[in-house]
């Protein structure tokens, strides 16, 4: 048979929905005021089948990890985290734009915005997108945690946004790097009494104080049985102290 060669449809690429609003709010953020946004936790897997590392410091955090568990894995919270991650991952520009305009809304004037309920600065194209965003809206406050120590003494300590406050949290594949001395550190601790105990400033009583009041930060362990377990009555900073010890012991 002849004749022309058949021409068949390109294949439809449906291009993701995007979600109208970036940043949200938890019960605990909303009686502070602030706002967040919100990526999965440790790494999650896209709709292509990428695998993205979204807290690529983590340590012993990702064996407890508040983000791991409860509400955060309700399939809806879950695929919400995911559809945040990729639009992040495949239009980091777009992204970048619908999150500066999203904060010039009145509301977050004089506000505060947490970055990351969960997650973390999973490249230094993403915290620079984050710098970005810090400069176009000096009018906003934002802060984290973190852990991504190495991309921070890079990217953000030589030149901090006046607008950012970070705190390192322990926990992490780069613990050794921190010093309490001139780091802003959080711990977390089994409980509010062992926080007391060590002369630390528990943050309990609102997440702010985490950079705004005074430190070192402890932080009360979730009542989450598992974890609580895996704990052992170490604080975060104390159990990858022993991890990284047994790892750089001799024949291990
Ligand atoms: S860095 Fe935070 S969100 Fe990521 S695994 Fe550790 S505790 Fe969870």
């Amino acid at each position: 048979m002849t004749g022309a060669p058949v021409e068949l449809p390109a294949p439809v690429r449906r291009r993701p929905r995007r979600p109208e609003r970036l940043l949200g709010q938890n019960s605990e953020l909303r009686e502070d005021g602030v706002w967040g946004w919100t990526l999965p936790a440790l790494a999650a897997r896209l709709p292509d089948g990428t695998t993205v590392k979204t807290c690529p410091a983590a340590g012993v955090c990702a064996s407890a990890c508040y983000a791991r568990n409860g509400s955060y894995l309700i399939p809806s919270v879950a695929a919400r985290h995911v559809e945040n991650l990729r639009y992040v991952v495949e239009d980091l520009p777009g992204w970048t734009r619908q999150m500066s305009a999203e904060l010039a809304h009145q509301r977050y004037r004089g506000g505060w915005i947490r970055i990351h309920d969960s997650g973390d600065f999973f490249s230094p194209a993403y915290l620079a997108a984050w710098l970005r965003i810090m400069a176009f809206r000096p009018w906003v406050s934002f802060y984290c945690y973190t852990k991504e120590l190495t991309l921070f003494r890079e990217m953000v300590e030589p030149a901090p946004p006046r607008n950012f406050r970070w705190v390192y949290s322990y926990g992490g594949r780069e613990d050794h790097l921190l010093d309490p001395a001139r780091d802003r550190v959080a711990d977390v601790f089994p409980d509010e009494a062992s926080i007391t105990g060590a002369g630390w400033h528990s943050q309990d009583r609102s997440d702010l104080l985490a950079v705004l009041g005074p430190a070192p930060v402890g932080i009360p362990a979730n009542n989450i049985p598992r974890f609580r377990n895996r704990m052992a009555g170490r604080t975060f900073r104390q159990w990858q102290a022993e991890r990284d010890g047994r790892r750089a012991a001799p024949g291990s």
